[in-house]
């Protein structure tokens, strides 16, 4: 099997401003692309477009493809879970939604202590076994955000857990919050193959400030998108790097990518510990728009919207007026847009995500850099 995954969680869109509007056409066409080079692993989950990325799998890959030309991996979203009864038509749903009557790997969503409403006085592992068993699954295993410890704690409880979904890139294998490194030890400890999330963290390491990019670039002239893959699937024990592709220019560059691919040597990987050095001493909020937040801000702010504009108007760092602030104003007028100072700094959304922010505090931040005369507010 060849080591890309086409991730299903940032698909194109028709309308922009709607997440289900996927664009069937366009993902068609990156399917196509995807399998006419040899890859076939595709992954999706139950929230993914609120629900739109499952069916968009049916009817791009299962509707075109006989069955045993590619595999799918599902997860079972533990944190929408509180009681037994849920998990049985969710399940049958997730068939449904794929059009499939098993699932070649199935995962336990984001297992950490955010989601145990879904797992401690609920059986959702017992349950996916069972399944298992039933043959409704082929392979078992979690996904998680948690750190090192709680991650052991899980694969000690659960040995029947056959593989783990990690969050690993450069600049997340030695940060604190993430502990990419770490959880990727424990993997290696207990023999778990490694599925990899987040390779670009979320699209962050396509862009990076000038200076580092010059650094790469001056060495072997390749893309930083290159050497973030390259990083990840030099690694042993990985067996597929997830790559959530959004349109079908960054699928071909993918490919192309993966496909040349060489294994990382070690000034490579002196030059990207240079690379973090310079990316930490410029980024200032390391979301990854996984949209998780989202549906919890009472204020309906988008978060990942507003933290996106921000980082690009901290790592072009100047005073004067920008692109970026532009859209900031644009955005603030339109009727029920939400902006940074709206947010109450309730906390609700901080529990929801997975990179630990620290979300109202930055929203002060968001707001003090855009909410000013510069971009046509009246007040700072
Ligand atoms: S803290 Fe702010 S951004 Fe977060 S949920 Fe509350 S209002 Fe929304
Ligand atoms: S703020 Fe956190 S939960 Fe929200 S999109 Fe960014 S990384 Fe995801």
């Amino acid at each position: 099997m060849k080591k890309m995954g086409f991730g299903m969680m940032r698909l194109p869109l028709t309308d922009k401003n709607d997440l289900k509007s996927v664009d069937l056409k366009q993902i068609n066409e990156m399917v196509d692309k995807y399998m006419q080079a040899g890859f076939n692993y595709f992954d999706t989950a139950y929230p993914y477009h609120d629900g739109a990325s499952e069916v968009a799998l049916r009817k791009a890959v299962v509707e075109r493809y006989p069955r045993d030309s590619f595999v799918i991996a599902d997860k079972l979203p533990l944190f929408l879970i509180t009681e037994n009864e849920q998990l049985e038509p969710i399940f049958q749903e997730q068939l449904e939604r794929c059009g499939v009557e098993y699932f070649d790997y199935y995962l336990l969503h984001n297992v950490s202590a955010f989601s145990e409403a879904g797992f401690v006085g609920v059986n959702s592992f017992e349950f996916a076994l069972e399944k298992k068993k039933e043959g409704k699954i082929k392979h078992l295993g979690f996904s998680t955000h948690a750190n090192a410890e709680y991650i052991e704690n899980i694969i000690k409880e659960h040995p029947e857990l056959e593989f783990i979904q990690l969050q690993i890139n450069y600049l997340d294998w030695e940060n604190d919050a993430i502990e990419s490194k770490k959880c990727y030890e424990v993997a290696r400890k207990y023999d778990l193959p490694i599925l990899i999330m987040e390779p670009l963290k979320g699209g962050f390491l396509v862009n990076i400030p000038e200076e580092a990019e010059k650094l790469m670039k001056e060495y072997n002239d390749e893309e930083p998108v290159t050497w973030a893959l390259k990083y990840v699937s030099s690694l042993d024990g990985v067996f597929m790097v997830l790559n959530g592709v959004s349109n079908i220019e960054q699928m071909e560059q993918n490919i192309q990518i993966m496909d040349n691919l060489e294994e990382i040597t070690d000034e490579e990987i002196e030059i990207i510990s240079k690379v973090v050095g310079i990316i930490n001493s410029q980024i200032t909020v390391p979301c990854t728009k996984c949209n998780y937040c989202l549906s919890s801000c009472p204020k309906n702010i988008n978060i990942p919207k507003l933290f996106d504009w921000y980082n690009n108007e901290k790592i072009e760092n100047n005073e004067e007026f920008t692109a970026v602030g532009n859209a900031y104003r644009n955005y603030s007028k339109i009727e029920n847009n939400s902006i940074a100072s709206d947010c109450i700094a309730c906390g609700l959304c901080v529990k929801e995500c997975p990179q630990h922010i620290d979300i109202p505090e930055v929203m002060k931040d968001v707001k003090k850099t855009f909410e000013k005369p510069l971009y046509g507010f009246t007040k700072e």
